[in-house]
């Protein structure tokens, strides 16, 4: 039987193991009952697992052979502070919680595969990495500084997420950057507040705000490589009480974003000149906290060639992408990459479920990508881990 008749067949479990983890989504960090899951489950099938590993992280690991080589596949775990309104039977039985963005499936479909990887002949050492905190929180930088890498060293790391507005189950796949860097910015501008009738007695940071919010359009515009990719947004605005008061103070935040280190770099040096030339020429001070997000997700080239290669094996060149475009959403495992070549997958959620897009509450993970998405990783572990190839 082919690899994927394989994963189809025992793939009825992985879709009920995956709607009961989306009935009870965890937010990032507390993923106790999710994790406790799926430890017993790797447990079960012979891995050695370690949990714990950065707050709520799992890894499973199984060696075979005599080989030095090590593979990582990884999977996220949290779901999302959203009310679901899919009205599916396995809809998410905690009120304000919900698995929007499909890691539940994540976690099913490299279960489905290291219960296929615990009866297939392998040389080499597996890792399995259940992460917690993806949304926001850097769970992957959490089990990178609790001794990830060091516990589990490897050669390289994979990760898939799924995509809706993808046809389901076609993997797309990118060399070079891939997603954002993702930064946050608060700039508090100080002033002197007076009465509005009297604005010639006062330093006013809300004309100040508004010419920056302006000014930093001019950024991506002027500033940034018109081939490359930069985004500014600035998501709110705060300052004021009363219309015949000028206040203290206002406050901006921003997300800043990119797809290259060079680019990232320049966005921050821009904003603070600009922020503070531009609040001077007002006569307001202004404060800015500058704080790092996400970095660029690049894909190895190596690693990119070798998971096109299995892509194109299991499914055919009809419903593989080779080389997708970027996004500029952000994705912490990033880090993993800064430490490990290899490469980010992304797997077609079609357009199944109201047509919802991650982080919507109508959203729901399509089930038939479990045996796709497990197949895939039995196919490159089997590849990367290949008896005799050192
Ligand atoms: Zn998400
Ligand atoms: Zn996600």
């Amino acid at each position: 039987m082919d690899l994927l008749s394989m994963s189809a067949e025992q793939s009825g479990e992985f879709v009920r193991l995956r709607r009961d983890i989306h009935r009870h989504p965890e937010l990032g960090f507390e993923e106790n009952r999710t994790s406790a899951l799926v430890a017993e489950k790797l447990q079960a099938w012979g891995y050695q697992v370690e949990r714990g590993l950065g707050g709520t992280g799992v890894v499973g690991q199984l060696r075979r052979g005599g080989s030095a080589r090590r593979l990582g596949l990884r999977a996220d775990m949290d779901a999302l502070p959203i009310q679901e309104a899919t009205g599916l039977a396995h809809a998410s039985c905690r009120p304000g919680l919900m698995h929007a963005c499909g890691h539940d499936g994540h976690t099913a479909m490299l279960l489905a595969a290291a219960r296929l990887l615990a009866a297939t002949d392998f040389d080499g050492t597996l890792n399995l990495v259940f992460q917690p905190a993806e949304e926001s929180l850097g769970g992957a930088v959490r089990m990178i500084e609790d001794g990830l890498f060091d516990k589990y060293p490897c050669d390289a790391i994979f990760s898939m997420h799924n995509m809706p507005g993808i046809a389901q189950g076609r993997l797309v796949l990118r060399e070079g950057a891939m997603m954002a860097s993702s930064d946050y910015v608060t700039i508090t501008l100080h002033g002197t507040g007076g009465h509005g009738a009297m604005p010639h007695h006062t330093a006013d940071p809300i004309v100040a705000a508004a010419s920056i919010v302006m000014a930093l359009q001019s950024i991506v515009a002027r500033n940034v490589d018109p081939l490359q990719t930069a985004v500014v947004t600035v998501g709110a605005v705060h300052a004021g009480q009363a219309n015949n008061v000028i206040p203290q103070q206002a406050r901006l935040e921003l997300s800043v974003r990119a797809l290259d280190r060079e680019v990232r770099a320049l966005l921050q040096q821009r904003i603070r000149d600009l922020v503070t030339a531009q609040a001077q020429s007002y006569g307001v001070r202004a404060e800015i906290d500058y704080r790092s997000g996400y970095t660029v997700l690049v894909n190895d080239a190596a690693q990119t060639a070798l998971a096109r290669e299995v892509a194109l094996e299991l499914l055919g060149p009809q419903r593989v992408e080779l080389q997708g475009p970027p996004l500029t959403g952000s994705e912490d495992f990033a880090f993993m990459l800064e430490r490990v070549p290899g490469s980010y997958v992304l797997i077609g959620n079609g357009d199944g479920q109201g047509n919802c897009m991650v982080h919507n509450p109508g959203y729901d993970f399509n089930d038939d990508n479990i045996a796709i998405g497990a197949a895939f990783w039995v196919k490159l572990a089997q590849r990367f881990l290949e008896p005799g190839a050192g």
